[in-house]
C-alpha cells in the first residue's frame, strides 16, 4: 500500500509541481458531511543536530507530463467503499464517523467525531489528526476547514480527518488525558495498558492503520509558538517525499520522540509528519490559513484534487535547530518575533527579576530564524525561550541510508519539557 502511495507521490510531485496556478475552485468550499462538527518543539539537550542522510533532494519541477499521475491512479481501478468504524463510506460520498476510545467513570462512552471523505476516483487515504494535545486548538480548524473544503466527487483517494483525538483534553482545556498522562507519548499503545496507552492502542488501529499517509497537527507548548513548520525526520525518505507537497511552508528536521503519534505511525510503514502552527489555547487565524494552505498544496501535490492553487517556491529547509533558554528567572520579554532572521549574537529577549531589577540578556549563539519562541511571560532558570533555525548549506551526512529511524541521543530533554509534538 505505502509503495503504491509513494509512487503516485512521485509521479504527482512530478508532474503537479510545475502544474497550472488555477484559482481555488470555489464549489470546493462546500461538502456534503453530515452534522458540523467541528501541534511544540524540538531538540534535544540544547541542540538538535540532523542525522541526516543524503536522500533529501527537493523535487524540482522538470518538465514531466501531469497526465503520469492520473494514469496510475486509473490503473489502480475503481474506487473501493472505505471501510472504517464499521461503516462503509462509499466512493463519492463523505460522512461523519464517531470513534469511541474510552469510557467515563460513569460507564458513558466518549466518542471523538472522525470525518471522512471518500473520493470517486481510486488514490490513496490521507489522514489528518490534531488536538492529541487538547489544548491545541488552530489545528482543530486547520482539520474542519481542509476537510469541508473538499467535495467528494472531485477527490481521488479519501481523505479522513480527526480534529480533536484527545477530546478528554480538550473539554478540560488541558494538554492532558485526564489522568496527567501526554496521550502521544503512548502510541502505538497497547490494549492491556494505562488509561493512555489503551486510548492509543484504540485510535492507532481503528483510524489510523487505514492510512497510507499522515500529517499529525500541533501547536507550541506551555506558552510557547511556533511559525507554521513542517516536522520530519529527513532521514526518511517516504517523510522527505510529503515534506515536498506541502508548498512555501518551513521544513524542520526532527527526529520524533518515540511513543508520539509520528513515530509510531512511520514505524508503522506510514509516512508521517508534524505539522506545528502557532501556539496552544488560542486560536490563530493566520496560522490557521497558513496550515490550511499547506495540507490543501499537499492534497493537490498528491494528485488527490485538481484546481485548488499551487502555493509558490518552497523554503529553506533546517537541518539543525537549536533552543536558547534563560539562564536567570524573571520576566521575559522578546526582542524578536516569530520568522525573524537572526545573526549570531543579536538580542533575543531580555529576562528582569522583578525583585532586584537585575536584567539580563538573551542572544542568539546562531545565525539562522526565529522558528519558535515562547510568549512573554515568567520563567525560570532553564526555561526553553527561543528556538533557532540554522540554515546549513546541505544535509550533515550519516546514518541511514535505508530511511530506518533510530532514537538519538539527547531527546530525553524535550520529552520531559514537553517541547517535541
Ligand atoms: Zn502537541
Amino acid at each position: 500500500m505505502t509503495h503504491c502511495l509513494i509512487a503516485i507521490l512521485l509521479l504527482s510531485l512530478a508532474g503537479s509541481l510545475l502544474a497550472d496556478s488555477a484559482a481555488i475552485d470555489p464549489g470546493d468550499q462546500h461538502t456534503g458531511i453530515r452534522n458540523d462538527t467541528t501541534g511544540d518543539a524540538v531538540s534535544p539537550s540544547d541542540q538538535t543536530v540532523a542525522a541526516g542522510s543524503a536522500t533529501y533532494a527537493p523535487i524540482q519541477g522538470q518538465e514531466t507530463e501531469i497526465p503520469l499521475a492520473n494514469a496510475v491512479a486509473a490503473a489502480a481501478g475503481l474506487a473501493e467503499p472505505l471501510d472504517l468504524l464499521g461503516t462503509k463510506v462509499l466512493p463519492g460520498t463523505s460522512q461523519r464517523l464517531s470513534w469511541s476510545a474510552t469510557e467515563l467513570f460513569e460507564g458513558v462512552p466518549v466518542s471523538t467525531p472522525v470525518l471522512v471523505v471518500n473520493g470517486s476516483m481510486p488514490g490513496p487515504t490521507l489522514c489528518l489528526t490534531a488536538a492529541v494535545h487538547g489544548d491545541e486548538l488552530n489545528g482543530i480548524e486547520i482539520v474542519r476547514r481542509v476537510m469541508y473544503g473538499l467535495t467528494p466527487t472531485k477527490v481521488s483517494g479519501a481523505v479522513i480527518g480527526v480534529p480533536i483525538v484527545n477530546v478528554q483534553g480538550f473539554r478540560r482545556g488541558s494538554r492532558y488525558l485526564p489522568d496527567r498522562r501526554d496521550l502521544n507519548r503512548y502510541f502505538p499503545g497497547n490494549p492491556h495498558g494505562s488509561a493512555a496507552a489503551r486510548i492509543a492502542h484504540s485510535f492507532f488501529t481503528n483510524v489510523i492503520a487505514k492510512c497510507d499517509a499522515l500529517v499529525d497537527v500541533h501547536t507550541g507548548s506551555f506558552e510557547r509558538t511556533n511559525l507554521p513548520q513542517i516536522r520530519a525526520d529527513l532521514r526518511n525518505p517516504d517523510a522527505v517525499t510529503l515534506t515536498a507537497g506541502f508548498g512555501s511552508m518551513v521544513i524542520l528536521h526532527s527526529t520524533p520522540t518515540a511513543g508520539t503519534l509520528r513515530y509510531a505511525a512511520t514505524q508503522a510503514g506510514i509516512p508521517s509528519v508534524t505539522l506545528e502552527a502557532g501556539g496552544p489555547s488560542q486560536l490563530e487565524l493566520n496560522e490557521v490559513k497558513v496550515g490550511v494552505k499547506g495540507i490543501q498544496t499537499l492534497i493537490n501535490t498528491l494528485g488527490m484534487v485538481k484546481k485548488i492553487r499551487l502555493w509558490g517556491d518552497p523554503e529553506p529547509v533546517y537541518y539543525r535547530s537549536s533552543w536558547v533558554r534563560a539562564n536567570n528567572g524573571g520576566i521575559l520579554l522578546a526582542d524578536v518575533s516569530l520568522g525573524s532572521t537572526v545573526r549570531k549574537g543579536d538580542l533575543l529577549g531580555t529576562i528582569t527579576d522583578p525583585m532586584s531589577n537585575a536584567r539580563s540578556e538573551l542572544r542568539s549563539p546562531y545565525s539562522g530564524r526565529i522558528i519558535g519562541m515562547a510568549r512573554n511571560q515568567v520563567v525560570m532558570p532553564g526555561f526553553a525561550a527561543f528556538h533557532v533555525g540554522i540554515q546549513t548549506d546541505e544535509p550533515p551526512i550519516d546514518v541511514a541510508d535505508d530511511g530506518t529511524l533510530s532514537k538519538e541521543s539527547g531527546d530525553s530533554d524535550d520529552y520531559i519539557d514537553g517541547m517535541s509534538e
